[in-house]
C-alpha cells in the first residue's frame, strides 16, 4: 500500500478561519534578517520569501509552534486561535 504524502495528509485537514490572525510577525524585523529559519522550519509552507521580505499568511497554519521557537529575533507575536477556529486534524 502507498504511503500518504504531507500533501495528501494536510488535505485531509479541516480550517476555521479567523479573522483574528493568532500569529503576527515583525516585518521591520525581518527585513534585517539574514537566517530566515522561519522558511525551513513552517511545515505548512506559512511563511514566502518576496522582495527581500517576509510574506506570512496563517490560513494554513498547523498550529505546531515551530516559528516562534526557531526565529532568533523574537519576530514572531504567536498564540493559538480562539476556541471553535483554527485547524481541525484528520476529516479525511
Ligand atoms: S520570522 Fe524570525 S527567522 Fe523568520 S525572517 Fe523573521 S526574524 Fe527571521
Ligand atoms: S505555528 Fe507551525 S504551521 Fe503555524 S505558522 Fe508557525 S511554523 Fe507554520
Amino acid at each position: 500500500m502507498k504511503q500518504a504524502s504531507i500533501e495528501d495528509k494536510l488535505a485531509v485537514n479541516k480550517y476555521t478561519i479567523d479573522k483574528d490572525v493568532h500569529i503576527k510577525i515583525d516585518g521591520k524585523i525581518c527585513k534585517t534578517c539574514d537566517k530566515h529559519y522561519c522558511l525551513y522550519a513552517c511545515p505548512a509552507h506559512c511563511f514566502t520569501l518576496s522582495n527581500g521580505g517576509i510574506t506570512f499568511s496563517f490560513e494554513g497554519c498547523l498550529e505546531c509552534g515551530s516559528c516562534r521557537i526557531v526565529c532568533p529575533n523574537r519576530a514572531v507575536d504567536w498564540t493559538l486561535p480562539r476556541a471553535g477556529f483554527g485547524i481541525s486534524y484528520q476529516y479525511g
